[in-house]
């Protein structure tokens, strides 16, 4: 079974990727066969940015995750700009993909609202070629967070469409894998919304990277629900949130966590059992990555081995893929 997934070259991973998806990799690791991990590079460029600090990020986001368990010895880990066949395949693709599916994408919704300068067609885009990251694989799981549901949607149907179309099993349609617990975590600040790297609060987000007293301060302003229950509930955002991430930096249930927590005097002792566990569970995070971080060349080398691995699987898809659709000379 292959699994696929991708991360976004940003610096500032946090709490909500760590949980919902990062954790997933490294479980995956040993599972898939091979599991591919990409830093998808052609991804951050839907958003503003800058060039130069695109490639600082690329190499703080490969140690983030080598830190945090992903070996490069049990994983395919590469950078998506590498490997030309996404954009390729990402192009073809659209050939079946509907702009009416794109345009009611709520990821392309929230971030079109958050652009101040240029929309870019390539904002409405991303979930094609996010597509055809995980189709060019064959790939059949994708460890993913709540968020993403939507477009793993939109790419089973496209794959189910350009199978229809140009040859069935010519693609692999894949499912997603979501977890149970912790698959949407909440800003800290404004837990209807969840924790992200580029919308979010300062103040609400914890970085994987932030040393334990600012863990410990970001938990402790964390905006909690009326009343004093330490439950979980649809009017009880707040709480909610800070009882899944005990739950998940415990390695227990909520529910457990909401038993171990009627003797406690309020929320002030949930939030600092809260601090308690989640700096415990990143700080070995944190040290190994100051170890990993300085040496770029290895990092370097780290994603040209493994794109040169991906490359060889993405190959290997393209020629059918091509080959069905008419494209470029025959075989
Ligand atoms: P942005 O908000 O700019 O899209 P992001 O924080 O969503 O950034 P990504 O690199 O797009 O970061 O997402 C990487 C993975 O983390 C995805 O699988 C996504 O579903 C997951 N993820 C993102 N935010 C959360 C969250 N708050 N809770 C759980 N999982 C999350
Ligand atoms: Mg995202």
């Amino acid at each position: 079974m292959r699994i696929f997934s991708g991360i976004q070259p940003t610096g500032r991973k946090h709490l909500g990727n760590y949980i919902g998806a990062i954790r997933q990799y490294v479980a995956g690791q040993d599972r898939g066969d091979p599991a591919i991990y990409c830093i998808v590079d052609l991804h951050a460029t839907t958003v503003s940015y800058d060039p130069a600090e695109l490639r600082e990020r690329i190499y703080d986001t490969t140690a983030i995750l080598m830190a945090a368990g992903l070996d490069p010895g049990r994983c395919v880990l590469f950078r998506q700009g590498d490997v030309q066949e996404h954009a390729e395949l990402c192009w073809l693709l659209s050939s079946v993909t509907a702009i009416g599916e794109l345009n009611r994408m709520h990821q392309f919704r929230d971030k079109s609202l958050a652009q101040r300068e240029l929309v870019s067609a390539g904002l409405l885009f991303y979930p094609v070629l996010q597509a055809a990251d995980v189709l060019v694989y064959r790939a059949h799981e994708v460890p993913v967070g709540e968020d993403q549901r939507e477009h793993l949607e939109l790419m089973r149907d496209v794959a189910r469409r350009f199978n229809a179309r140009f040859g069935e099993g010519i693609l692999v349609v894949p499912e997603h894998r979501i977890p149970e617990v912790g698959a949407r975590i909440m800003d800290l600040q404004e837990p209807s919304r969840k924790m992200s790297t580029t919308g979010g609060t300062l103040e609400g987000t914890v970085l994987v990277l932030d040393d334990p007293p600012t863990i410990e301060k970001k938990l402790k302003r964390a905006v909690t629900d009326s009343g004093s229950e330490i439950a979980r509930g649809p009017d009880k955002p707040g709480v909610t949130n800070l009882i899944d991430i005990l739950a998940v930096a415990r390695d227990v249930t909520p529910r457990e966590v909401e038993t171990d927590m009627r003797s406690a005097r309020g929320y002030g002792d949930l939030k600092a059992a809260t601090a308690a566990a989640v700096v415990e569970m990143l700080t070995p995070v944190r040290e190994r990555y100051a170890e990993l971080r300085p040496d770029e060349a290895a990092l370097e080398t780290v994603l040209a081995e493994g794109a040169e691995k991906a490359r060889a699987m993405a190959r290997e898809t393209m020629l059918g893929v091509r080959e069905a659709m008419g494209v470029g000379p025959p075989r």
